[in-house]
């Protein structure tokens, strides 16, 4: 039994939601061509704002404010001079860290213990580090020269992170970007262009264009934009590599992941069974490198799963502006219905469902922690993203299995891995096809540290040096 815990809620007053929000081209708040869609609070369905959608004409708008301020200003400026811009933004998000934190929860319905703890001060950092890039690119390998007009799509996921993920280090080195947030999560990317505007950043450097699968559509095959960045399905991935196909767009693609999270007998296991809860219920499971496959060694598993099933009987779900909340809304209706018709194939398919039992709020888009057992390879649970919080828990053997398991899949984005014995974690980190192996914890965010896949979980990395490969033109041209 878990404690009873009052209600403590953080005060949304800290921001102030306008009824409506315009695009933000050259620097300035822009009405577009007048059409709007409603982006709500996923945990209530209230909604928060009325937000312009950007039509072609926007978005070509848009990349030319990018264009001018390229050529005229951001690539001739000094690398210095640019990372002042960049060390005034990352502190901005510092001092305004909390209203951030709010309304991210807001719009998007994670736990503001997660906005607050995690997706914020890592945004900073970001902001940070790759400020500290900005004069020294000569020393990245890469070359100095950026590529122009940076097209940026990105998902609702991790809202502010994505953005601070992309744009970071494309200002750095020295280009100019258009952004599209996710259409369900477009008000802290707003508010990101308000601080813009008060780090005095120059006009059209960055250029914020709100809107759904079209303005993205848009954004990609603008023939003006140099480089193409996105995040998200497979599916919207794979149609950009089509779109962009024969042009001379430089393209980074960060797509999905199914990645299995290795426990063996000798693992710590109160420790794993942290790391398992953190792996698939941290942001609801809404993670491209979420841990959603459990292999378990089978000497270890029935007792693993006990502990697992305990642990997660104590998880609080609910209000996501309540600082003892962990795990809140599922972002959207649709995403709902994804995970709903995907958990019920996997109780067609022959699996066993276990959910936590808990009232779920009457208003809003919920789903509880739920893990599968006795689920096989061939299940589409064990194959497909669900991309919410439902594990499909499997077993293994020997080494050789779990590797043989944990690479049987389209992705390859990351892995984890549970053993008391070093050798043995260099030995699977070696032998797992995946971008990221985590050893003995999971979900570790750097911005030193580059993250990316393998397969149809995309290719190029974001982070670290290496994610300046992806805005520069190369050492040699
Ligand atoms: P999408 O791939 O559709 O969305 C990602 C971004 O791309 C959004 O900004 C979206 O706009 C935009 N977009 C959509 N269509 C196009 C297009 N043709 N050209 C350019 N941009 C486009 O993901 P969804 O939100 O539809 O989620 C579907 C599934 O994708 C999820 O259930 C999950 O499995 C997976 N997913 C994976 C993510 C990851 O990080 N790996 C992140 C998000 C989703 P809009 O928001 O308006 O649709």
């Amino acid at each position: 039994m878990g404690f009873e815990y009052a209600p403590a809620p953080e005060s949304r007053a800290i921001v102030d939601i306008k009824p409506s929000y315009g695009l933000f081209i050259n620097g300035e708040f822009v009405d577009g061509n007048g059409t709007s869609f409603k982006t709500i609070n996923p945990a209530t369905e209230e909604v928060l704002a009325e937000v312009a959608e950007a039509s072609d004409a926007d978005v070509d708008e848009a990349v030319k404010a990018a264009r001018r301020a390229y050529t005229r200003v951001w690539s001739r400026m000094s690398g210095a001079e640019r990372a002042k811009y960049l060390y005034r933004i990352a502190r901005i998000i510092q001092e305004r860290g909390r209203e951030l934190a709010v309304l991210e929860s807001i719009d998007n319905g994670k736990p503001i213990k997660e906005s607050r703890d995690v997706d914020v001060p890592i945004v900073a950092a970001h902001f940070f580090y790759y400020a500290g890039w900005a004069d020294k690119l000569k020393y990245s390998g890469y070359g100095e020269t950026p590529l122009g007009v940076a097209g940026q799509v990105i998902p609702w996921n991790f809202p502010l992170l994505m953005l601070a993920w992309k744009i970071a280090p494309a200002l750095a080195c020295g280009n100019t970007v258009v952004l599209k947030p996710a259409e369900t999560t477009p008000l802290t990317a707003l508010l990101f262009a308000e601080i813009c505007q008060q780090a005095d950043l120059p006009p059209g450097v960055v250029n914020i264009v709100t809107g759904a699968g079209e303005t993205g559509r848009a954004i990609v095959s603008h023939p003006d934009v140099d480089k193409v960045a996105f995040t998200g399905s497979t599916e919207v991935g794979k149609a950009i590599a089509r779109a962009v196909a024969g042009s001379d767009k430089k393209v980074t693609l960060e797509l999905g992941g199914k990645a299995a999270n290795i426990v063996f007998d000798d693992a710590p296991l109160d420790q794993a069974v942290e790391g398992i809860v953190n792996g698939i219920f941290f942001n609801q499971g809404h993670v491209c490198c979420a841990g959603s496959r459990l292999l378990v060694q089978e000497s270890v598993a029935d007792e693993v799963l006990e502990r697992l099933k305990r642990r997660m009987s104590t998880l609080r779900m609910g209000d996501p502006l309540d600082k003892n909340t962990d795990i809140g809304a599922i972002n959207s209706g649709e995403q709902l219905m994804r995970i709903r018709e995907l958990s019920e194939i996997g109780d067609a398919e022959g699996a066993e469902r276990w959910e936590v039992a808990c009232d779920l709020p009457t208003k809003g888009f919920w789903f509880p922690p739920t893990l599968f057992t006795g689920v096989s390879q061939a299940h589409r649970i064990a194959r497909e993203e669900i991309f919410g919080p439902v594990l499909s828990v499997l077993t293994f053997r020997t080494p050789s299995e779990a590797v043989e398991k944990a690479n049987n899949t389209p992705f390859g984005l990351s892995a984890g891995v549970w053993t008391d014995k070093g050798s043995r974690i260099l030995s699977m980190a070696n032998r797992l096809r995946a971008g990221v192996v985590w050893a003995n914890t999971f979900n570790k965010f750097d911005p030193t540290s580059p993250f990316g896949g393998y397969k149809e979980s995309g290719y190029g990395r974001e982070g670290g040096r290496h994610g300046l490969e992806a805005y520069l033109k190369g050492a040699d041209q």
